[in-house]
């Protein structure tokens, strides 16, 4: 406990002795000066507590001398207790004018000087407090300030070592913080010259030791001493986060009185306080922005993956997905086949520079003698750490290297079923995947499994479309034979027999030639259809799409006036180039408007239209025919689908006409498009893309 110390100033030997021995008898120290200028000098010099003062006294009076110390920086607030023989209203006011705090008139009457001396210590030792609390708020201040403002974290650091170092007297200070990607405590912070953190510790490894530092983990104190020797200790303030010490403020060469001083103490855990919300608050800053370009990062693979309907294309992004996602250094993808329980290596990817050993592309590894293993993974990604049994047994199986590296394995699972892994390194240091990164990788891993199973669909479905077309071609051809010359020799038969056919005969000969007609009509679409679409684009060239359109439209015009329908044609003015293959174009737009005069009675009107927009050619033909009703619209283009709209049962067809037109645009560059109302009529149309050449020439 520091001692008050009290300046006696007085000419007069006796009254000073007297005044002192009363002091001294309180507990308090005494210094002594015998005139108004001595009195100042002692006063700059030992920044007594209080000032008892004589008013007159040689040299330099008390009320002169009063008023010098009150100009000086720490004199305004000690207080001065005026001892004066003088009892005059002008004195008085005098004495309060030069800013005594107190008066008091000789004779001395002793148990009131004593009081007042206490009380006037008293008024100090609170204002001192007042004055120590005011500069800790307006440090705890500029802390939250400096934090509300930049988020810089080096600086409210620098600060706080600062601060904890002048408030702790102590010689050094650091800065401990717990990272938890790393699992290590580590310097933020630090100046001057300390053992309390000399390099960076594993957290597992510190909570086993009996270390003064172990006990911020493993204890709940607010700070922690260790004396060093009589005169000077180590102190410990945690930083807690969240309730939990994320790190701590260390201080050395405190003086061991400090240890007793509650402000003091008290001062400091609220800078570690402010300051451990500080560092909380910039993690969570900088871990949001890296998960924020982490997503924007997700976002940009899962669309570049979505785009993927080739297997080996997915498989590469996503390796190369997941090491740029968790910054790895390296990573490889093997697909996994449930019959032989095999993982095969598909794909490898290293970042630049860096030398991770990885397996070659091919390379199997079994997993018959551990068919356990793929349970591992059922929960998701598995971080190998090397003191974890599944992750070990997974190190060995895959011949990982053990030495330095992270690996995280993730696998990729489509409905419970295991298509692939993979196994994604870091060869810098060892890593523990925060849970924010394992959801990034779940989310990546279940879209590529996704996708990885639309690819293989995907590859299933052209494959059955390629053996289902050689087989409709091969039908096809095989049919048009034998059915020639069933149409040859029927020929033969009738015209050698005719003569004596009945009527019956007759309408039979009939019936038999328009059903061989429409096999033949069926044989020849089917073989116009796989024609168009195994047919390259190689050979096209540019087409006066306009010309065509007329030429097509004037042929058919006749079968509309046999129908009594009005036909009309409004065709574009100019001359429209578009790439293509004239042949289909036109069997396109003849299909189109053939349907229109097909499925519109007679008396009814199409119209056949084009015009341009948008570097497009459209085409449109509109029918006051029987109308499409909306539930038999959906399946309108596929293949063979008739819609048998009541009325229209007697009419003829393949239904293959929509589909080879939807099959022609769309290779074109185009697409087609209807509207149709039952009962009132249809629209069909499409457009084409123009070549841009042919309307500069315009
Ligand atoms: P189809 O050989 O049967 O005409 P399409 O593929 O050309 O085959 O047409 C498929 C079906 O679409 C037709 O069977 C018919 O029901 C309907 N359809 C096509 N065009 C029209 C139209 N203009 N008006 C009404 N129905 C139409």
């Amino acid at each position: 406990m520091e001692q008050n110390l009290v300046l006696v100033a007085d000419d007069d030997d006796l009254t000073r002795m007297m005044v002192k021995r009363m002091i001294v008898k309180l507990g308090y120290q005494v210094i002594e000066a015998r005139n108004g200028a001595e009195c100042v000098e002692i006063f700059e010099k030992h920044l007594p507590d209080v000032v008892l003062l004589d008013a007159m006294m040689p040299i330099m009076d008390g009320f002169t001398a009063c008023e010098k110390i009150n100009g000086l920086p720490e004199g305004a607030r000690t207080p001065i207790l005026m001892i004066t023989s003088l009892d005059d209203d002008a004195s008085v006011d005098r004495a309060f004018g030069a800013g005594a705090s107190d008066y008091l008139t000789k004779p001395i009457h002793w148990a009131v000087l004593t009081q007042r001396v206490r009380r006037l210590l008293m008024a100090k030792k609170a204002d001192d407090q007042l004055q120590q609390r005011i500069a800790q708020l307006d440090i705890l201040h500029r802390i939250d300030r400096e934090l509300g403002y930049t988020l810089n974290l080096q600086q409210v650091l620098s600060f706080a070592v600062d601060t904890a170092i002048q408030w702790g007297r102590a010689s050094a200070c650091i800065v401990g913080w717990f990272e938890e990607e790393s699992q290590c405590i580590d310097r933020l912070a630090s100046v001057g010259e300390t053992d309390i953190l000399p390099a960076p510790v594993m957290i597992n490894t510190l909570k086993e030791q009996d270390s003064f530092l172990a006990s911020i983990f493993t204890n709940e104190a607010d700070h922690y001493s260790y004396i060093v020797d009589e005169k000077t200790a180590q102190l410990l303030i945690p930083l807690v986060v969240g309730g939990q010490p994320g790190g701590f403020i260390g201080l050395d060469n405190v003086p061991t009185a400090l240890l007793d001083s509650h402000a003091h103490l008290d001062f400091l855990v609220q800078l570690a306080g402010r300051t451990a919300a500080a560092i909380e608050k910039t993690r969570t800053y900088q871990r949001t922005q890296l998960y924020a370009n982490r997503l924007d990062g997700l976002y940009a693979i899962s669309t570049s993956i979505s785009n993927q309907l080739d297997q080996s294309g997915i498989i590469e992004l996503l390796t190369r997905g997941l090491t740029f996602l968790l910054q790895g250094t390296s990573s490889f993808y093997c697909s996994f086949k449930v019959h032989t329980r095999e993982l095969i290596v598909e794909h490898c990817f290293e970042t630049d520079g860096t030398n991770d050993t990885l397996p070659q592309p091919g390379t199997t590894f079994s997993l018959y003698e551990h068919p356990q293993l793929t349970q591992y993974l059922h929960d998701g990604p598995l971080q190998c750490h090397s003191d974890n049994e599944s992750a070990k047994l997974w190190y060995d199986t895959l011949q990982l290297n053990c030495t330095v590296k992270s690996h995280l394995l993730a696998p990729v699972i489509y409905e419970d079923t295991l298509l692939g892994i993979i196994v994604m390194s870091d060869s810098r240091f060892e890593r523990h995947f925060l849970p924010d990164e394992i959801a990034l990788v779940r989310s990546l891993t279940a879209h590529g499994a996704v996708v990885l199973q639309q690819a293989t669909l995907f590859r299933e479905i052209r494959d059955l479309e390629q053996i289902k077309s050689e087989m409709i071609r091969m039908a096809s051809h095989d049919l048009r034979n034998p059915l020639g010359q069933v149409i040859g020799y029927f020929e033969l038969l009738v015209d050698d027999q005719q003569d004596n056919f009945t009527e019956q005969h007759h309408h039979f000969v009939t019936l038999i030639r328009k059903n061989l007609d429409n096999i033949r009509l069926l044989l020849e679409e089917i073989l116009n259809l796989e024609e168009i679409e195994s047919l390259q684009s190689a050979g096209w060239r540019p087409v006066h799409i306009n010309d065509v359109l007329k030429d097509v439209a004037e042929t058919l015009q006749a079968q509309a006036t046999v129908k009594e329908q009005t036909f009309l044609i409004e065709l574009v003015p100019q001359d429209c180039i578009v790439r293509g293959s004239n042949s289909q174009l036109r069997q396109a737009f003849a299909n189109i408007i053939n349907n229109a005069i097909k499925y519109t009675p007679e008396g009814g009107t199409v119209e056949v239209r084009s015009y341009l927009r948008d570097n497009q050619f459209h085409f449109v033909v509109e029918d006051t025919g029987y109308g499409i009703p909306e539930a038999r619209q959906e399946r309108l283009f596929e293949r063979f689908y008739r819609a048998r709209t009541p009325g229209t049962e007697h009419i003829e067809g393949t239904g293959l006409g929509l589909s080879l037109v939807k099959s022609v645009i769309e290779r074109h560059g185009g697409a087609v498009w209807f509207e149709s109302e039952i009962q009132t009529g249809s629209t069909f149309g499409f457009w084409l893309p123009v070549l841009n050449e042919a309307l500069n020439s315009q």
